[in-house]
């Protein structure tokens, strides 16, 4: 590992105005810019105590701002390197004077995800965990802060440790087989191995399973609202939101644009997309709504098909039921509460099975609703317990590891040389590495610091 020989800085709260803010500096110049900025060269902070300082600009001399310092001394912190903070007044001119004076001193504005680099690069950190604290920062729901947290302990380095000693234990036994015994591996091993790898397989490709809730907690879901006007889409939107967003009115046509609204579907962050509804019309207005309708239609990953199942279904409502054809979608039979509702409105349409009974105005059926609207995503129960796979980079490592135990053993049961077998699994552990970072390229390590914010 290469240790940085220069220093970094930036603004680690977000730009704007706020009761404080706080700038981050790392590297071996730290402790001497701070130095400067206070005005005392022989200064000697006691590391991880916070004092009251005054900052001047090193050229003027002008005070700049009277803030809490802390210095961090390495290796005992974030990025292993001697780090200071100022907490300042959260203004961001005087955020931008104070940054602008350490940047006349040793040190250069950070890269994205620059601090957190220079810890893994140091071992504070490992790869999944830095990844994981990216996440909790980008967070949109509980359950997802919740996954993140468990990673930034470490949680998939530990899940994947007795894996990884596992498959060493396999490599360490082919190898010196290779080394001492001029024969073949007796069969009763070969057997043992196999169902070792098995066993290694099943695990890793469990764990991957997880990712298909996890990757819901990460990126979330598009859900958009279809159907012909006055079937009671924007009623639907807005019971599942809770509050007034959409204009309900009893005139076909009002929703002319696309309204979107975030809401939290058991832990997954969920963007309701309203529509302007699918049908043929002259008017201007309506026909741009109509053409987005079709546009937003077609980047959702799941239609919300509402038919008012108090009317016969007409021309309109089989277009709408056209257009989702081919898509993940479910049908709302709204308006249960009246009358002259009927259930059997879809029946030759759908199977029963895919309508859900719903009732905007009084509420009822919105749970299964809620529920349906989650189903086709979910494996198994779904239940949001347990260490969940979130990101797409340890999802595709884990797939790979798992096929390339698959191969050798298949070889290993196939007879093959030691050495083809070994070649699988060698790679496998490599794909496990790059997960906890031990064996990330710089080219891949860059790629996904890029995605870091500023200051982190
Ligand atoms: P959209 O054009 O499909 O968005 O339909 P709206 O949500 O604007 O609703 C059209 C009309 O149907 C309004 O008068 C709503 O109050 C009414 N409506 C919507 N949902 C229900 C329902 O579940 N029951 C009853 N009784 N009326 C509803």
């Amino acid at each position: 590992m290469t240790f940085a020989t220069d220093s970094i800085v930036a603004l680690s709260t977000p730009p704007g105005r706020g009761g404080i803010g706080v700038i981050r500096m790392s590297g071996p110049d730290a402790l001497s810019i701070l130095r400067t900025m206070t005005g005392s060269e022989s200064l000697d902070p006691e590391p991880n105590y916070m004092t009251l300082r005054t900052l001047y600009d090193p050229s003027s001399r002008e005070v700049l701002d009277q803030a809490l310092v802390c210095f961090f001394k390495a290796p005992r912190s974030f990025t292993g390197e001697d780090v200071i903070e100022f907490h300042c007044h959260g203004s961001p001119v005087v955020l931008r004077r104070i940054i602008d004076a350490v940047l006349q001193l040793d040190a250069r504005p950070a890269n994205p995800g620059e601090f957190s680099l220079r810890a893994l690069m140091n071992g504070r950190l490992q790869l999944a965990q830095a990844e994981a604290i990216r996440d909790l920062i980008e967070a949109q729901t509980d359950a997802a802060a919740q996954q993140a947290t468990r990673q930034l302990g470490g949680e998939i380095s530990h899940r994947l440790q007795p894996a990884k000693e596992q498959l060493l234990k396999i490599i360490v036994r082919l190898e010196s087989s290779l080394e001492f015994v001029e024969d073949d591996l007796p069969g009763i091993e070969q057997e043992q191995i196999c169902r070792a790898l098995d066993k290694l397989r099943d695990d890793l490709q469990s764990l991957a399973n997880t990712f298909s809730r996890g990757r819901l907690l990460h990126e979330g879901l598009k859900i958009a609202f279809i159907g012909r006007p006055n079937v009671g889409k924007s009623s639907l939107f807005n019971s599942l939101l809770g509050h007034g967003r959409a204009i309900v009115t009893a005139v076909p046509g009002t929703t002319r644009d696309t309204i979107s609204e975030s809401i939290t579907l058991d832990g997954v962050p969920v963007t309701l997309i309203d529509t302007a509804g699918i049908r043929t019309t002259v008017d201007a207005v309506e026909l741009m709504g109509v053409e987005r309708t079709r546009r937003t239609a077609s980047d959702a990953d799941l239609l919300v098909v509402v038919i008012d199942g108090s009317q016969s279904m007409n021309a309109e409502d089989k277009l709408a039921i056209e257009n989702a054809t081919g898509k993940p979608h479910l049908v709302a039979l709204n308006k249960s509460d009246l009358p002259d509702f009927s259930q059997a409105r879809v029946d030759g349409n759908f199977s029963s099975a895919a309508a859900i009974t719903v009732s905007a105005e009084t509420r009822e059926g919105l749970v299964d609703l809620r529920a349906a609207m989650l189903k086709p995503f979910v494996n198994g129960n779904g239940a949001a317990e347990g260490l969940m796979i979130t990101n797409a980079r340890h999802h595709d490592l884990l797939l790979r590891a798992a096929q390339a135990i698959t191969s050798s053993e298949q070889l290993v049961r196939e007879s093959a040389s030691e050495e083809i077998v070994l070649v699988g699994l060698h790679n496998a552990l490599r794909f496990l590495g790059e997960i906890t970072g031990e064996t990330t390229s710089e080219e891949i390590l860059g790629e996904i610091f890029s995605t870091f914010c500023i200051g982190k």
